[in-house]
């Protein structure tokens, strides 16, 4: 039975990243997929952990090769989404979760029609500039950039299955799990991990 592919997109500080981890913890039945980009790490980030961290040469001849399942520019750098892998991953029953952009969720759509879109907005624009000033991780050109970035990306809100207004984090998280247990209760879902408990349409 193939595995449940989640797509989560956020403008950058809505919290997504939190909100993800704290998913994998509480349900160890969803991974992450690890995206390629040629951004340079943050501090602590390590390669083949958040993403596997490559050079823009690298990244072209991937994407050439049609190693990725789609990619996107953000911000100023290539991001993209391992095709063979994800593949692989869903084939073998495995829920998968990939936290990309919404021009990446619009690719991936495309070849995972059945694919669970959730879209994670901040409680409000002036909230988002103040976490992302709080994360003190990028200079100030850069968050500039994202808050700009981040209207347009909101605008795609309608695009997806799911929104969770991230106001509360621990309410935020429930959301999630939520979105995640309901998911895995869909017809076809439960149609091929359950059989017998649909015999009776068999037997008339
Ligand atoms: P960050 O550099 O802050 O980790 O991520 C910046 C943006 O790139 C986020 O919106 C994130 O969702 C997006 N992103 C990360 N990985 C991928 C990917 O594999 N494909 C696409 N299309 N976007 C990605």
């Amino acid at each position: 039975m193939p595995g449940t592919l989640f797509v989560v997109t956020a403008p950058s500080g809505a919290g997504k990243t939190t909100l993800v981890r704290g998913l994998l913890q509480r349900d160890e039945r969803v991974q992450l997929s690890i995206s390629y980009t040629t951004r340079p790490p943050r501090p602590g980030e390590e390669d083949g952990r958040e993403y596997h961290f490559v050079d823009i040469p690298t990244f072209r001849t991937l994407r050439d090769r049609g190693e990725f399942l789609e990619w996107a520019e953000v911000h100023g750098n290539y991001y993209a989404t391992s095709k063979v892998w994800l593949k692989e991953q869903i084939a073998a029953g495995r829920d998968t979760l990939l936290e990309i952009d919404w021009q990446g969720a619009q690719q991936v759509r495309k070849v995972f029609p059945d694919a669970v879109g959730v879209f994670i907005l901040p409680p409000s624009l002036e909230e988002l500039e103040r976490r992302l000033r709080g994360r003190n991780t990028d200079s100030d050109d850069v968050i500039n950039r994202r808050l700009l970035a981040a209207r347009g990306e909101m605008r795609h809100v309608s695009e997806f299955d799911y929104v969770i207004i991230n106001n509360e984090l621990q309410i935020a998280l429930e959301d999630l799990v939520a979105v995640v247990r309901a998911a895995r209760l869909r017809y076809g879902t439960q149609h091929a991990r359950l059989p017998h408990y649909f015999d009776f349409l068999e037997q008339d």
